[in-house]
């Protein structure tokens, strides 16, 4: 057994405090994981904040996980001490069912264990990444590639796969005219993964101020959606168009924005309902979809695209007792453009 030290929320409006949590003794399938960095995602302050539902506190978030590994069980033969890894929303699923047998473990039938929040298959409560160690069966694990530092591959294992498997899914590629919407966490990877993988992109975001970073990471095009304009402009523009904001939008305005066929993907998981006018669908045979993460098999393919194409996060390195103002930050939308824990402030 390993004690970690960790940084837990006690309820909904709590600070974050310095806390200790057990990690379950490794089993033979089980490596352990020094943690050295976990990017803050907004899913973190959704729950955090109890806005998903009720969540028994204390509470460690943290699926954004990159780390070594220092202890492996007898039958574990993917990882060795020593291996650069991490590990993403999940920490487990039934292996049995037909979307975890075609390696998609996050829509398993019975519920994939999440990385926090859950309950693993000891009956144990699971917990996150904001501390120093984590125990987790070798399956839901993935390898760093070589070259890729490990602050900037942990936001890739919530951010990236989230935006990377709706990109491929929807075939986002040459010849393909794809917006984000929102430019934070996940739409910043979204932009530099849509371009890599030759897709025309465009941001929106409610301001211009971030444009010149837009263009940078690869962006075509920049329009604010706080400007009426930019949705008569773009009228009937995008064969695909992946949602990332964590607030409720007007979505009738952006269905507006797609092509005959074309497909709004939402990512972003606002606690509210969105609602749908079905005339803003039926007119042009567009699609209102949703996406979940990506499986264990897709993550491993997302971080070596992205090594590939020399593509990662842009973060900002924060200690353990920054985490309270770093989430008043996300909420803010005031964040370029992930923040990743430095665990061995903890
Ligand atoms: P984030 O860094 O806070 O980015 C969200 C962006 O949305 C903001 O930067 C902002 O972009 C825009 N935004 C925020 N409030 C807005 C408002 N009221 N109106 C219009 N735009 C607004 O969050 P994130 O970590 O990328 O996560 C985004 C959402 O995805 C969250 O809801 C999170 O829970 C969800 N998520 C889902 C999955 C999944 O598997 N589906 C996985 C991870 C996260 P601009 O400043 O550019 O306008
Ligand atoms: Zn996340």
């Amino acid at each position: 057994m390993v004690i970690a030290k960790a940084r837990a929320v006690d309820g909904p409006d709590q600070s974050f405090h310095a806390a200790e949590i057990t990690r379950r003794e490794i089993d033979s399938q089980d490596v352990l994981i020094e943690i050295k960095f976990a990017g803050i995602c907004h899913s973190d302050i959704h729950t955090a904040h109890g806005e998903w539902g009720p969540v028994n506190y204390p509470l460690v978030p943290g699926h954004e996980i990159a780390g070594i590994v220092t202890e492996v069980g007898s039958e574990v033969t993917k990882y060795k001490v020593g291996d650069r890894v991490g590990v993403g929303c999940m920490v487990d699923s039934c292996g049995e069912c037909v979307n975890c047998r075609k390696g998609e473990e996050q829509y398993c039938l019975k519920g994939n264990v999440p990385t926090y929040a859950g309950v693993d298959k000891y009956g144990e409560p699971t917990q996150g990444g904001y501390s120093t160690h984590i125990v987790v069966t070798e399956d839901f694990v993935v390898r760093i590639p070589d070259g890729m530092e490990l602050d900037a591959a942990a936001p890739l294992l919530c951010a990236g796969i989230t935006t990377y498997s709706p990109l491929k899914h929807w075939g986002a590629g040459p010849d393909k005219k794809v917006a984000i919407v929102g430019m934070g966490g996940l739409g910043h990877m979204a932009v530099k993964i849509a371009a890599a993988m030759g897709a025309e992109v465009t941001v929106l975001s409610q301001t211009l101020s971030k444009k010149e970073d837009g263009l940078e990471f690869g962006a075509e095009n920049y329009y604010a959606t706080k400007d009426p304009e930019t949705f008569e402009k773009l009228a009937g523009t995008f064969d695909l168009i992946i949602n990332t904001v964590s607030a409720k939008l007007d979505m009738d305005a952006y269905f507006g924005l797609l092509t005959l066929d074309g497909t709004l993907v939402n990512v972003g998981a606002p606690a509210e309902p969105l609602s749908v006018n079905v005339f803003s669908l039926i007119g042009h045979r567009r699609s209102f979809a949703g996406s979940m993460i990506g499986g264990i098999r897709e993550t491993q393919e997302m971080l070596d695209f992205c090594a590939e194409h020399n593509i990662g996060p842009k973060i900002e390195i924060i200690s353990a007792d920054q985490i309270d103002e770093a989430y008043k930050r996300v909420l803010a939308s005031d964040v370029k453009y992930r923040f990743v824990i430095d665990i061995s402030t903890m």
